[in-house]
């Protein structure tokens, strides 16, 4: 029979990665002859939520297990936790879930959709777990049964990509992490966009090693399993790895996004909203940009931070009139007008910059004042008048063209669907 089983909240700012805890306890398994079907999941859980620790995921995995087994299981998957989990941090609250059965129930697809893109209360996880029958174990508020459920829920089959972590031994935990950068950009090089979001080009950073003292020596993002496990083959770690694990995720799908309109859309919420620009960009102290939109619903800012570097020359172009969609999170604020997180924006429209201006003198050939409102214009000097519609029209060409933009990789969230996947998707069509 199957058992799934569902992990959350082990880590705390100081160490630990759920990503960890699932890699030890899968490796202990198998160790006792207990397979996993498919690959392991990592999801990414609502990227605004205020409680995560760094990126919200959580994982889950399923085993084919015989009756006797399932004990077995719960007791290694449970003491994995108690052993591993950052337990003496008070905001660590680790949920682990089981849930048997062939079938993922609807609810719990459901409610995993709802902690992708939107909030939901320990108490909501458990009725959920009660009414569909899933066990769940608390360390602390167990606030980690929210995710637990959610990884288990997860169906992964719109959208999916992978991601293979190696973890490091336990003794460089907390130091400099050694892997050697010419490897990555030779890896980026030959294997994108196959994988992706491993280096950002224009910052010419590599973005595999995290910046955390968590266990993981670097993850590399790809479309396939064989396109990770190529990818790893060029890579050239400078310090022993103790284990690596590949997870199927749903890591740059977007997933997290929902279109709405601007009277809809709440902190915690990511969104894309479609809207005119009404306040043209202005650059604030710290070097974010900032324009306002509206629909027939509302209006709401927009920023482009300054982490987003180029992408805000981008938005900076953006003229009033303009028609555009923003993709991006809503921050809490308690005041309006809500602002929105940019993560990429879509120029539908461009409005003209065509502009009116007081014709040349065909004598003298300097500019004509106006003869006053509606009235044309007047050469004082040459004494020569011309009527209204002699005025010029000039078009100052706009740089920008409609399509998409994103920002760049080193600002993006785990979620994010980087512009080459759209491409590659549009492609297959
Ligand atoms: P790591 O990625 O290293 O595992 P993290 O950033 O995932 O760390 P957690 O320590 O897991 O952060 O904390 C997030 C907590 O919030 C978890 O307990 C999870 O169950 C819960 N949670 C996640 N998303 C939501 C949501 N949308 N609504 C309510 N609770 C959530």
């Amino acid at each position: 029979m199957l058992l799934h089983v569902g992990i959350d909240d082990t880590d705390s700012e100081k160490g630990m990665c759920t990503t960890y805890v699932g890699a030890v306890t899968i490796d202990r398994l198998k160790k006792q002859g207990i397979e996993l079907i498919d690959c392991p999941k990592l999801i990414r859980l609502n990227p605004l939520w205020k409680h995560k620790t760094r990126g919200n995921c959580a994982i889950s995995f399923t085993t084919d297990v015989s009756k006797n087994q399932i004990q077995k299981v719960k007791k290694i998957v449970l003491e994995g936790v108690e052993e591993l989990a950052e337990l003496n941090v008070k905001s660590t609250t680790p949920g682990v879930t089981f849930y048997q059965g062939e079938r993922i129930p609807e609810k719990l697809r459901l409610f995993s959709k709802k902690v992708v893109q939107d909030v939901v209360t320990i108490e909501e996880a458990e009725k959920l777990a009660d009414e569909i029958g899933a066990e769940i174990h608390k360390f602390g508020i167990g606030r980690g049964i929210i995710g637990a459920l959610a990884a288990i829920g997860h169906p992964l089959e719109d959208d999916w990509t992978f991601e293979l972590i190696a973890h490091r031994v336990k003794e460089n935990w907390g130091t400099p992490r050694r892997v050697d950068e010419e490897s990555v950009r030779e890896m980026d090089e030959k294997t994108y966009p196959q994988t992706f979001d491993n280096l950002d080009p224009e910052a010419g950073e590599i973005h595999i090693t995290p910046h955390t003292p968590c266990p993981i020596l670097y993850g590399i993002r790809g479309e396939t399993p064989e396109d990770v496990f190529e990818a790893q083959q060029i890579v050239k770690a400078e310090e022993p790895i103790e284990r690596t694990i590949l997870y199927k995720t749903n890591q740059g799908t977007d997933e997290h996004l929902k279109p709405a309109k601007i009277r809809e859309a709440k902190p915690y919420h990511s969104i894309i909203i479609k809207g005119k620009v009404i306040k043209e960009p202005e650059t604030i102290t710290g070097g974010h940009v900032i324009f306002t939109i509206q629909d027939e619903t509302g209006k709401a800012d927009c920023a482009a931070y300054e982490p987003t570097r180029q992408f805000r020359d981008i938005v900076k172009q953006l003229e009033v009139e303009d028609i555009i969609k923003v993709y991006g999170g809503i921050k809490e604020k308690p005041e309006l007008p809500l602002t929105i997180n940019l993560e990429k924006l879509e120029i539908i429209e461009l409005t003209s910059t065509k502009k009116k201006i007081n014709p040349t003198c065909k004598k003298c050939g300097k500019r004509m004042k106006s003869a006053g409102k509606n009235k044309g214009y007047v050469c004082k000097k040459c004494k020569i008048t011309l009527p209204e519609e002699a005025a010029e029209i000039i078009e100052t060409p706009r740089k920008i063209k409609p399509g998409l933009h994103e920002v760049p990789t080193r600002a993006r969230r785990h979620l994010a669907k980087p512009l080459i996947r759209v491409k590659s998707a549009e492609r297959k069509y």
